[in-house]
């Protein structure tokens, strides 16, 4: 089974203002954009983006 490479303390509940520290402060998503051939992907200012990869830890 694959194994996260990167675990974080809290799973953010949206992208603005909940700790993810893949948001950057002009609204945009470091993740989503460097898969968008790195152009900027905006992200919603409620709630995650619907395309975003961040998994909530299965528990074993
Ligand atoms: S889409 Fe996901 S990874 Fe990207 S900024 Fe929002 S919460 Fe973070």
């Amino acid at each position: 089974m694959s194994k996260a490479i990167l675990e974080l303390e809290k799973m953010p509940d949206a992208c603005y203002g909940d700790g993810c520290p893949f948001f950057k402060i002009t609204g945009i998503c470091d993740i989503l954009s460097s898969r968008n051939n790195y152009m900027p992907v905006l992200v919603p200012r409620e709630g995650r983006h619907p395309d975003c990869p961040l998994k909530p830890k299965k528990e074993e």
